[in-house]
C-alpha cells in the first residue's frame, strides 16, 4: 500500500520557474486525496506521473487563488476523462459562492458526479470536527486563522490491530477463527476463552495533518497533534516575521515550533514565498526548533508518511 504525498506546487501566491502555486495529492492506500489544486495542477499531475483517475477527493483549505484556481481544470478533466465515482470536495462552508463559480468557470460537458461537502467548524479552539468517516480512516478538520476563513485537514487511520503468531500457535488458533477472534473480540477454544487483546497490540493508525495559511493559533496545535507527517505552510523567515503576522501566515521557526509541540514526526514544509530562492535557511530554522524530519518540498517530487509507529 503506497502512502506519500506528492508534491505538484510549493509557491505562495505566485509561480516561479522553480515552483508551481500549491497542489498536493496524498495516496493513501486506494485514496488520492488532492488539496488546494493551484493554477497548473492538471500539468503538474502529468509531470509527476500520477493519473488524474488517482483523485478520490478533493479538500480546499481556503479560496485565495493560489489554492483552489487549478479546480476548474481538475474538474473538467475527471470529466472529460469518464470518471464515474463520485468525488467529493470538502471546503469551507463560507467558500460556497467561489465554489460554484470556479465549477461553472467555462462551458463543458459536465458528467462528473461532485459530491459537495462544506464544512463548518468554529472558528476557534482546539476542536476537531469529523467530516466524514471513510471506514477505514477519518478526514476531520478545524479552523485555521488567515484573512479569510480557512479550514486545516486531518487524515486520520483508525487503530487495528496486529495478530501475534507465536501466541495463536499456543493457543491453537488458526484460519478461520483468527477471523472470528478480530469480529467477536473474545472465542473458546477447547473450552478456554482467548480474547483479542491476549493474541495481539495495538496497532496505531497513521495520522496526516495539512496546515495551510495561518497565523499561530490552536486549530494548528489540534491538526498537527501526534501527526506521522505534517505538511505545513513556511511562507516567510523569521526575519520577515513581521510580513507574517500582517499577512496571518507562518514563518519557518513557528513550523518547527509547531511540529515540536504536537509531537509530529516527519515535517514537511511548504507554500514558500518566492522572495526566498532558497529555501535552505527556512530548514535550518525549522530544525532549530524541532529535533524530528525537516523536509522542504520541491515540485514534482514524493514525500513518503514514515512507516507506522510500532506502538
Ligand atoms: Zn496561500
Amino acid at each position: 500500500m503506497v502512502r506519500e504525498l506528492v508534491v505538484l506546487g510549493s509557491a505562495s501566491q505566485a509561480p516561479t520557474r522553480t515552483r508551481n502555486q500549491n497542489g498536493y495529492l496524498l495516496r493513501w492506500d486506494e485514496d488520492g486525496v488532492l488539496f488546494d489544486p493551484g493554477e497548473g495542477t492538471q500539468r503538474q499531475m502529468l509531470f509527476a506521473g500520477v493519473a488524474m483517475s488517482a483523485v478520490t477527493r478533493i479538500c480546499v483549505t481556503h479560496f485565495h487563488g493560489d489554492h483552489c484556481l487549478g479546480l476548474p481544470g481538475v474538474l473538467q478533466r475527471l470529466s472529460l476523462d469518464h470518471v464515474t465515482r463520485p468525488i467529493p470536495l470538502a471546503f469551507p462552508a463560507s467558500g460556497e459562492v467561489y465554489v460554484d463559480h470556479l465549477r461553472r468557470a467555462s462551458s463543458f460537458y459536465d458528467r462528473l458526479d461532485l459530491r459537495l461537502q462544506p464544512v463548518t467548524v468554529p472558528s476557534s479552539g482546539r476542536e476537531l470536527v469529523t467530516v466524514e468517516d471513510l471506514g477505514r480512516w477519518t478526514l476531520r478538520a478545524a479552523a485555521l486563522r488567515h484573512s479569510i476563513e480557512t479550514i486545516g485537514w486531518r487524515v486520520e487511520e483508525h487503530s487495528g490491530r496486529t495478530m501475534l503468531p507465536d501466541r495463536l500457535t499456543e493457543a491453537r488458533i488458526s484460519g478461520p477463527a483468527v477471523g472470528r477472534l478480530l469480529d467477536e473480540g473474545a472465542i473458546s477454544v477447547g473450552g478456554r476463552r482467548v480474547t483479542l487483546e491476549e493474541m495481539s497490540v495495538e496497532r496505531p493508525g497513521q495520522i496526516v495533518a495539512f496546515v495551510m495559511d495561518t497565523g499561530w493559533c490552536d486549530g494548528a496545535l489540534a491538526l498537527a497533534d501526534g501527526a506521522d507527517m505534517l505538511v505545513c505552510e513556511a511562507t516567510f523567515a523569521s526575519a520577515d516575521a513581521e510580513l507574517a503576522v500582517a499577512y496571518g501566515h507562518l514563518t519557518a521557526a513557528e513550523a518547527g515550533r509547531l511540529a515540536a509541540e504536537s509531537g509530529v514526526r516527519r515535517l514537511l514544509l511548504t507554500h514558500f514565498s518566492q522572495r526566498y530562492r532558497d529555501v535552505g535557511p527556512l530548514v535550518e530554522e525549522a530544525k532549530a526548533m524541532f529535533s524530528g524530519e525537516v523536509v522542504a518540498a520541491t515540485d514534482l517530487t514524493r514525500v513518503a508518511v514514515p512507516p507506522r509507529r510500532t506502538q
